[in-house]
């Protein structure tokens, strides 16, 4: 560092910097680890879904067989498991995406990062939901995009959205989470999906379309999904993660996009870390390849997390009555819910804390003008019985409010 840099005992730093907030997502994990608190906050999967006895097994093997088990690797991914991405995709989403059209990720949360860098200069805009998931928000602030937050699961006709565009709003991309999305648990209608990728022909903008929750359906879950937007049009770079429904330790997500835009992404994904862990990457395929494997995981987490979405919509409706709005998610990891008295979800959290539960004020998943009655509730790492408990705890806290009682 040169010394003129510390005048004042101050680090200049990149002017990025300022737009970089205190990590609401750190500061939720942290909260989540508390000793004693039912964690309603962060969106963890369930431990008890983990396959580690599968995967000791398949390390002690690759360990053993696979000379190049510990080997640098492609940087855009493991070969076999970019085709395996790119078949499974075939035959679960009707799109047929060539295998170097998809580069794998560290989570789908990177390729949020190597999506900005290949397509957002400051000043450009993003059209996302609102709310929506806060990590995408993260990401396109640092990026300098101007977001546009404009209402689409809920306007049934993307009236909004197509106002804005009449009116010459022209987003690079439009990003959405179509199913269960992160916070809301809403899910796009089918003509809300015709629309979506008809007005990105006719604006000519790209479809960012984050799934990490699809496969995670409850009701009911031997029904397939509504249309992947990947398979309407040709428009949309489809991200999906490894990390629901595998284990978010692998830190193993994957973007397909369009030809023009995948190996511009491959090379921002070189430049960033010459690729993920091929030791990983190996053991997922071996994992994902066995008979039977993925479709019996799914399997268990859908009983599972039905079985815990209900048990919090029981407690829920059982202590508030009609004190507090909410959809039931057809899928998902979260519960959105609303204080109809307008009470102020960022104002409550602390007492929330002293009743020893937790849960994300919706504040930080809003780009603008935020709801602050708003809150989500994550049922996933959570059993029943404590999901009922943390139901009342939650009730406790929010009637201490209205009596007025400060501790
Ligand atoms: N997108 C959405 C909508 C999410 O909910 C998450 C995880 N909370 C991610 C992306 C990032 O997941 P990962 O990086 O673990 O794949």
């Amino acid at each position: 560092m040169k010394p003129d840099q510390q005048r004042g005992g101050v680090v200049p730093l990149a002017a990025r910097t300022s737009r970089l907030r205190s990590s609401a997502i750190g500061s939720v994990l942290r909260l989540a680890e508390s000793p004693g608190i039912i964690a309603l906050a962060a969106g963890s999967p369930a431990r008890e879904l983990f396959p580690n006895a599968a995967v000791q097994e398949v390390t002690d093997r690759l360990l053993r067989d696979d000379p190049d088990a510990l080997q640098y690797g492609d940087t855009a991914g493991l070969a076999p498991l970019r085709e395996w991405i790119a078949t499974r995709s075939g035959t679960r989403l009707g799109t047929d995406p060539r295998p170097d059209h998809v580069t794998l990720t560290h989570g789908s949360q990177q390729a949020l990062d190597l999506i900005c860098k290949t397509l957002i200069d400051p000043g450009d805009v993003v059209v996302v939901d609102r709310p929506s998931y806060l990590g995408a928000l993260q990401v396109f602030r640092l990026f300098e995009a101007d977001v546009a937050s404009i209402p689409l699961a809920d306007d049934e006709r993307l009236d909004a959205l197509s106002t804005a565009l009449r009116g010459g709003l022209r987003p690079r991309f439009l990003y959405v989470v179509p199913d269960f999305a992160n916070p809301t648990g809403a899910t796009l209608s089918l003509l809300q999906r015709r629309r979506l990728v008809e007005l990105a022909d006719r604006y000519g903008f790209f479809i960012v379309e984050d799934d990490p929750y699809g496969e995670l359906r409850y009701d009911p879950y031997d029904r397939p999904g509504l249309p992947a937007l990947a398979s309407l049009s040709d428009r949309v770079l489809r991200l999906e993660s490894f990390s629901k429904v595998l284990f978010p330790a692998a830190r193993l997500g994957h973007v397909t996009a369009p030809a023009e835009l995948a190996p511009v992404i491959g090379m921002f994904k070189q430049a960033a870390d010459l690729g993920n862990s091929g030791f990983i990457e190996r053991v997922v395929l071996e994992l994902v390849t066995r008979p039977g494997f993925t479709d019996d995981l799914v399997q268990a987490a859908r009983l599972l997390y039905a079985q815990r979405r209900d048990a919090l919509v029981a407690g829920l409706r059982r202590y508030f009555g009609d004190k507090l709005d909410f959809a039931v998610p057809g899928g998902g990891f979260f519960v959105w819910a609303r204080f109809p008295d307008a009470t102020n979800a960022d104002d409550l959290l602390t007492r929330a804390l002293t009743h020893r539960v937790s849960y994300v004020p919706g504040t930080d998943f809003y780009a603008a003008a935020p709801d602050r009655a708003t809150l989500r509730l994550s049922f996933s790492a959570v059993g029943p019985d404590q999901l009922t408990e943390a139901a009342h705890r939650l009730y406790l806290t929010w009637a201490e409010r209205q009596d007025g009682v400060v501790r």
